[in-house]
């Protein structure tokens, strides 16, 4: 059984090894020595990987998925710990659906990934001509992740390229490898040896994952702009790519929503993870006859949503996990002030206290064109853009270049419908938003990338499509 103490020792550099300074963004305090990898460790990790796959390979499905329950479990066992460890790293509080609602999610999407049906699939048998498509193991797997939900989403990446009987060298963001370190210590006790390893790097490392020629493919999520980066560096071994990129997710209220009733889930889809969610909502459209009423009760919901350091219970919302993203919100927020934008609440964060703390932030009366609405703000920041007609509204929300996700509030389900059917976005929402869920498969519009995880459709993105004709 995992202590605190003893799951962060497992994740510490060792002595003399290079190392980093973790510190708690809520406080400030160091929370660990997270080790330094370099590209040799990597070239390691990826010949142990190659080693150990045809083995994992030939297993077959039953046996993967029995290790992959058994993962599941050694998380659960662990999940009081992880949730400390990732609330301390990341800054994200232990209640809401936030730390423990992570790791909760962790064990969820590996158990998926377990029993997750993928069948040969007979294209043709017309009695002349049996072709029957079969997805193969691709071989070894780089999994590159960012610091949001870093648990969350390696085991997104992990879960189907271990079923699919790849194995996997994961190399975190820096700004939270201790979480993902201690993660992969936690499956690795259920695993057979050589399966996952993480290579805590830079930017370096990714970048010599996403050219290593001993590597098939890349899981890719993160910013767009480097998504653009891993395209190039993987065009000499034409690798494979799944890529979760940026967003700027909108939602349309529709005139006949009620505001009241929709407040509390418009909220927590904007302001989950404080903000720091790939498919968040990140630009609300509302009509004029609903305007105020839905300022005036989003309002209310925001001003009653305690923020604070991650292990106090009382909080939901926590800091910013690194202060590079701090000064993004406040340089956005205060261009939109400047700009004549109406701050309902937030906005004036407490530059006094410890901690990357920007308070929960709604601003009205905002233009289409404002940067708080066309940049990725990811943080705390909601803009309400303002429309008068359903056409307007959705022109608005297709005029960027990204499309993750996107959500319509209506209680007519066949209206939001039509309106979901026109925008431009891998998922779109109805009544709620960002409400991912394993069965489903999710994945980018647009330059917020391509490929599919999730489901089905995401165990087939980790294999290689085989025909057997004849
Ligand atoms: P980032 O792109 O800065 O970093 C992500 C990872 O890529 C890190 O591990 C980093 O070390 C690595 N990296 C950096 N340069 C590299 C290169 N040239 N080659 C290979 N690897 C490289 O992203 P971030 O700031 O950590 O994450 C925030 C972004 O991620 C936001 O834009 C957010 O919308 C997006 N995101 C998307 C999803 C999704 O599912 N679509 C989910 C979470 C986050």
């Amino acid at each position: 059984m995992e202590t605190y103490d003893s799951l962060l020792a497992s994740v510490t550099a060792a002595p003399g090894q290079a190392s980093r300074t973790i510190f708690d963004p809520a406080t400030g305090e160091a929370v660990g020595e997270a080790p330094v990898h370099t590209v040799a460790d990597l070239d390691a990790a990826v010949a142990a990987a190659a080693a150990a796959q045809p083995a994992w390979a030939a297993a077959g499905h039953e046996a993967r998925s029995a290790a992959l329950l058994k993962a599941a479990d050694a998380v659960e066992r662990s999940a009081e710990e992880l949730a400390r460890l990732l609330s301390r790293e990341q800054g994200k509080p232990l209640n809401g659906p936030n730390a423990r609602f992570e790791v909760g999610a962790c064990a969820a999407w590996l158990r998926a990934a377990a029993t997750t049906p993928l069948e040969p699939e007979t294209v043709v048998d017309d009695g002349t001509t049996r072709a029957v498509l079969h997805y193969r193991p691709i071989g070894v797997v780089g999994a590159i992740g960012p610091w949001n939900w870093p648990m969350m989403i390696t085991v997104w990446q992990i879960g189907p390229a271990l079923r699919m009987g790849n194995t996997v060298v994961v190399k975190p963001s820096e700004y939270t490898p201790l979480s993902v370190l201690a993660l992969i210590h936690v499956l690795n006790q259920e695993l057979p040896e050589g399966l996952l390893t993480v290579v805590s790097g830079g930017r370096d490392v990714g970048e010599a994952l996403a050219t290593h020629p001993g590597v098939g493919k890349i899981m890719f999520t993160g910013s767009t702009a480097t998504g653009k980066a891993i395209i190039r560096s993987s065009a000499d071994t034409v690798k494979r790519l799944t890529l979760e990129l940026g967003g700027n997710d909108a939602g349309i209220v529709l005139p006949d929503a009620d505001p009241k009733a929709i407040a509390q889930d418009l909220f927590w889809g904007a302001f989950i993870n404080t903000g720091q969610t790939c498919a968040a909502l990140k630009r609300l459209y509302v009509p004029d006859s609903l305007y105020e009423a839905v300022c005036t009760e989003l309002t209310s919901v925001a001003a009653a949503m305690p923020m604070g350091v991650g292990l106090d219970e009382a909080n939901v919302l926590g800091p910013l996990q690194n202060r590079a993203q701090y000064e993004i919100v406040a340089r956005l927020v205060d261009a939109a002030r400047d700009a004549g934008a109406r701050i309902l609440t937030g906005g004036n964060p407490d530059t006094s206290k410890p901690g990357n703390f920007y308070p929960a932030t709604l601003v009205a009366d905002i233009e289409n064109t404002n940067p708080l609405v066309t940049e990725e703000q990811f943080g705390p920041a909601l803009p309400i853009i303002r429309y008068s007609t359903i056409e307007e509204a959705i022109t608005m929300a297709n005029a960027l270049d990204v499309g993750l996700g996107a959500s319509v509030w209506s209680p007519d389900l066949d209206a939001a419908r039509n309106v979901a059917a026109r925008l431009q976005a891998g998922t779109v929402w109805i009544n709620k938003h960002g409400a991912v869920d394993p069965r489903i498969p999710f994945g980018g519009a647009k330059q917020s990338g391509y490929g599919l995880e999730f489901g089905t459709e995401g165990l087939k993105h980790l294999g290689v499509p085989q025909v057997i004709n004849g």
